[in-house]
């Protein structure tokens, strides 16, 4: 489909989204059938250089504690979750420079050798850590653009700019990697032209994958006092990127089902078909706040089978 900037301001407006969302579902449906893939998400540090000011696990906020698994810790969990019945293990964390990249390296190649996909989230690193651990074995990396408005970015990243992190999604592509891109809805600051340029970046990127998810203000950043993200604007936006992208993995983002868990539901009508379950060990589960929220302690097979439940409960299959 050919959309324009315009075409695609107008449609994200329109008073009544059923026909778009129809179509967004009907085209999941024919490109990725009746699956859900259930992901495996791993956070193993918030440890961080970075200063986004959205994001609670940004470095001036002292108020959180910082935690860090040791290799040996992220391995097992992981392995955990694959004994369990993942086939993606996502590692995401802060940019935490205390793991050599040879750890994260080794951590791949053996979970790997036991058979699962692995997706990196770890944020911006140098060309040649991408490569490397590209020729561990990873196979996705997940690094969203967040908002493709130059200006709001700088606003918000005051010690980075969109290019830089354009630059890295295009290394990662080049690389061979799955692309995972995506943004927020919501951003105090974007308007339905930012949207709509987010959702052709994504294009233009020839993202694989990509999450889209409103943003939720933490008590403990600058962005205190700015409202939440419009869930219903979060549906729009990714049926339309089911629309640009037909082949595209989406997710239905944790932060959707932290706001609304019937959205969260209904996105999967929308077209997403991924979904990401928190692995994370218990104990350090809530200190990965990047936006504060309800987490259960559920083991790893527990959460696993009651995100199976929630999906059968949909109809659709899990994977
Ligand atoms: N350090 C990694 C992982 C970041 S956290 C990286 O830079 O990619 C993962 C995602 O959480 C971010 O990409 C951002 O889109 C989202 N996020 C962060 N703060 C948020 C907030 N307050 N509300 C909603 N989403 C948020």
């Amino acid at each position: 489909m050919n959309f324009t900037r315009e075409s695609i301001i107008q449609l994200l407006a329109q008073e009544d989204f059923s026909p778009i969302f129809q179509e967004a579902d009907a085209l999941r449906r024919t490109r990725k059938g009746e699956e859900i893939q259930i992901r495996a998400l791993l956070e193993f540090s918030n440890h961080c250089r970075r200063m986004c000011q959205y994001c609670g696990l940004n470095r001036t906020n002292t108020a959180l504690p910082r935690f860090r698994l040791e290799p040996g810790e992220i391995l097992e969990t992981a392995l955990e979750a694959v004994e369990a019945g993942y086939r993606t293990v996502v590692l995401q964390s802060g940019e935490d420079g205390w793991y050599k990249p040879e750890d994260i390296g080794t951590i791949v190649r053996e979970i790997k050798r036991h058979g699962a996909a692995v997706t990196l989230s770890c944020g911006e690193v140098p060309e040649e850590v991408f490569r490397y651990w590209r020729e561990c074995g990873a196979d996705r990396y997940l690094l969203k653009h967040e908002t493709a408005d130059p200006e709001l970015y700088a606003r918000l990243h005051p010690d980075s700019s969109l290019e830089a992190r354009v630059h890295c999604l295009r290394i990662i592509h080049s690389l061979g990697y799955e692309t995972g891109g995506g943004f927020m809805i919501g951003l105090p600051g974007q308007t339905m032209e930012t949207v709509a340029a987010d959702l052709l970046l994504l294009k233009e990127l020839d993202c694989h994958m990509a999450g889209i998810g409103p943003f939720i203000p933490h008590p403990e950043t600058l962005l205190r006092e700015a409202s939440s993200g419009s869930t219903e604007l979060t549906k729009r936006a990714v049926a339309l990127a089911r629309l640009l992208l037909p082949e595209a993995n989406l997710p239905a983002t944790t932060s959707l089902g932290v706001l609304d868990s019937d959205e969260k539901r209904s996105v999967f009508d929308c077209g997403a078909n991924v979904i990401m379950q928190k692995v994370t060990p218990a104990r350090v589960r809530k200190l990965y706040e990047i936006y504060p929220s309800r987490l259960t302690d559920r083991t790893i097979s527990a959460g696993r089978q009651a995100v199976e439940e929630e999906i059968r409960g949909l109809g659709r299959i899990p994977v």
